[in-house]
């Protein structure tokens, strides 16, 4: 591949001149007019690596590479269970390789080193998952409520995909996709985040190493517009996996129509975390305050809205700010350090500008609202925020910041803890903290959004669906949903 990624103590790296890291018909290639990339890390400016920037050609000889393989059957015809078992060797490498793709994906993210590990390791949870889902693939026969007539259904990998993933958790929501789509037997090209390309690099390291066939893995590096765009109107891909943001859902949906292909969209939220006033106080401020600012904000079910009980909400939020004040800002690789910088310069004058919006609109910063000072210069970093005061309908309780910001509101009861959960057009992720299970669980069932924690924020479980109501997205990821939106089912209706 051409290209290195930082190797474990150094800060070298190395890279063929021009830099291979588009992978497309089981060959490294540089892209088609030499153009190229330098990657650096939010946290500090630091060079990462420099790696090839694709054109619209690229894209199209990806795909084209991908329609081969997968109308060829080189992977498609191989029996479901090989399939199964190739995931798992995929799980053992990258368990093995843990701590190479954690740093990579820590210097394209500046994410702390200890989130990244994390991270690969629910990543290798997610290909032994597929990999035992994919083994028990078997079709099943139907009553056709005829003795003369042998009914069954097939399922069979949906084409030729487009994995289109955002930068916030690089890899693991490239995981979601790859994973699944190779369990079904289907090629896809890959088409990551332009700002954070390494582990999607080192990703097809292991699969060309373990012997993936040719063009069932393809991968293309460029800006959206560019790379993306053809994946979505092409003729030749059969299904668009998309996450990322709202407006780029909407224009992938809208070119996906052309061709009326399957499309399945994980989109922002706009989450609601439920504080109750007979919550573990302890336990809800701490994970207001995690699921708040953990990765600065930049994750898709953040607890964005804080939503608290009344009776409790003037000591809660005190402490909360008062805490949030306390946050250790800090590089990656500082063991200190309690949350990280935002992905890029654009990224923090986005956040930037959506806070002073929410203050001219009427809220008040109870703490945060700047950048960060003396060292953390060097890198995109934004204090934690929270804001109060907020006037119902403004931006800041509509649309998603991506950053280390939360609002405070206030309730009173049952119904209009649910009221005001339910008032967003996402409908990604929800908490509700309550030490009374009837009521958590009453709640639960009304909010409108695809995962809700009672008493907890942010676990999810590879076995168990995730994906959005309302605009937060269509279909799922995760769980035998997540597998089957890979899938087609065929009817043979066999009259014998
Ligand atoms: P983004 O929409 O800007 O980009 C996502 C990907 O789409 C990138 O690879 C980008 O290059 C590509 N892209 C952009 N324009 C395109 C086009 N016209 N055609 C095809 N591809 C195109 O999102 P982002 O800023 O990278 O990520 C942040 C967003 O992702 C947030 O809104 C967040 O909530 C969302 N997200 C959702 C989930 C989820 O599970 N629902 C998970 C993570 C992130």
């Amino acid at each position: 591949m051409g290209i290195r990624f930082p190797p474990p103590g150094g800060d070298k790296v190395t890279t063929q001149n021009p830099p291979a890291t588009l992978f497309i018909d089981g060959a490294w290639v540089p892209a088609s007019d030499g153009k190229t990339r330098t990657i650096s890390c939010p946290a500090d400016g630091s060079f990462v690596a420099e790696v090839s920037e694709g054109t619209r050609e690229d894209a199209e000889r990806a795909i084209a590479a991908a329609r081969r393989a997968f109308d060829g059957g080189a992977w498609a015809s191989v029996p479901a269970p090989q399939r199964g078992d190739f995931l798992l060797r995929v799980a053992a490498e990258l368990r093995a390789r843990k701590d190479e793709f954690a740093r990579a994906e820590t210097m394209d993210t500046g994410k702390r080193l200890v989130e990244s590990e994390i991270d690969m390791d629910d990543i290798a949870d997610c290909f032994e998952y597929f990999g035992k889902l994919a083994g028990q693939n078997a079709g099943r026969i139907v009553d056709a409520d005829n003795p003369g007539v042998v009914s069954r259904i097939s399922y069979e990998p949906v084409g030729v995909c487009a994995l289109i993933s955002p930068w916030n958790y690089p890899l693991l929501q490239a995981a979601w996709k790859i994973a699944p789509a190779i369990g079904a037997g289907c090629s896809f090209v890959l088409k990551p985040s332009e700002l954070t390309p390494s582990t999607a690099i080192l990703m097809m390291d292991v699969l060309e190493r373990l012997g993936l066939p040719q063009g069932v893995a393809n991968l293309v590096l460029g800006p959206g517009a560019v790379v993306g765009a053809p994946l979505s109107e092409s003729p030749d891909v059969d299904m668009v996996s998309f996450t990322g943001g709202l407006e780029t859902g909407r224009i992938i949906a809208a070119s996906a129509a052309g061709t009326v292909k399957k499309v399945a969209l994980e989109l922002g939220g706009k989450n609601p975390n439920i504080i109750f006033a007979d919550a573990d106080f302890d336990a809800a401020l701490d994970n207001a305050l995690n699921g708040a600012f953990v990765h600065s904000g930049q994750v898709c079910s953040a607890g964005a809205r804080l939503l608290v009980e009344e009776p409790i909400a003037e000591r809660f939020v005190d402490e909360l700010v008062r805490r949030a004040g306390q946050i250790r800002l800090g590089g990656p690789f500082d063991p200190e350090s309690e949350t990280g910088p935002l992905i890029s310069a654009a990224h923090r004058d986005k956040v930037t500008a959506y806070v002073r919006k929410g203050v001219e609109e009427g809220a008040r910063v109870r703490c945060g609202g700047a950048w960060g000072e003396g060292d953390l210069e060097q890198g995109f970093y934004y204090t934690p925020t929270v804001l109060d005061r907020v006037t119902r309908g403004s931006s800041v309780l509509v649309d998603e910041a991506f950053g280390p910001v939360v609002t405070v509101e206030t309730f009173n009861g049952e119904d209009e803890a649910v009221e005001l959960g339910n008032d967003t057009h996402y409908g990604l992720a929800g908490a509700v903290w309550s030490q009374d299970a009837g009521k958590g669980q009453r709640v639960a069932a009304r909010l409108r959004h695809g995962t809700i924690w009672i008493n907890d924020f942010h676990p999810y479980l590879p076995q168990a669906e995730w994906g959005g109501y309302g605009q937060s997205g269509v279909g799922r990821e995760l769980g035998p949903t997540g597998f089957s939106e890979y899938q087609e089912a065929k009817h043979i209706y066999h009259n014998i």
